[in-house]
């Protein structure tokens, strides 16, 4: 699937701080317990670092005690793309932004009910929108 918005690697870099495109870009993994929403319990809405497009809800986070923020549900299932990653010698599903492409984190057979997955994604693919926040888009 071609996600809908598409930049030059260039384009990228510039919109992002380097921690930012390492993760979002080429795939890298903050180190655990660095990330600033590990440890955020605010209602709200979770948005594409990259993108804007809304990813996970605070409803679905739960404390996994991995040290990245963790929800076993995405916000629609067509939020996020699963892709099978093969790399650094383990057989895992990567999960990125339907939206941009973008690389955000895991997903895991191991979650809490109701669905027993475990999304693991990097603070830093991540933009915290309080509930009540920011008035709506558009
Ligand atoms: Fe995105």
């Amino acid at each position: 699937m071609t996600p809908e918005i598409t930049k030059s690697d260039q384009e990228w870099k510039e919109g992002l701080s380097p921690e930012q495109y390492a993760v979002l870009r080429q795939s890298a993994t903050e180190p655990p317990f660095t990330g600033k929403y590990v440890h955020n319990h605010d209602d709200g809405t979770y948005r594409c670092a990259a993108c804007g497009a809304v990813l996970f809800s605070s409803e679905t986070k739960f404390d996994s005690g991995t040290g990245w923020p963790s929800f076993w549900e995405p916000e629609k299932d067509d939020s996020v793309e699963l892709r099978p990653d093969k790399g650094h010698g383990m057989v895992r599903t990567e999960v990125v932004c339907a939206r941009c492409g973008s690389h955000l984190g895991h997903v895991f057979p191991d979650g809490p009910a109701p669905t027993g997955e475990r999304y693991c994604i990097n603070s830093l693919a991540l933009e915290f929108e309080p509930s009540g926040g920011a008035p709506p888009r558009g």
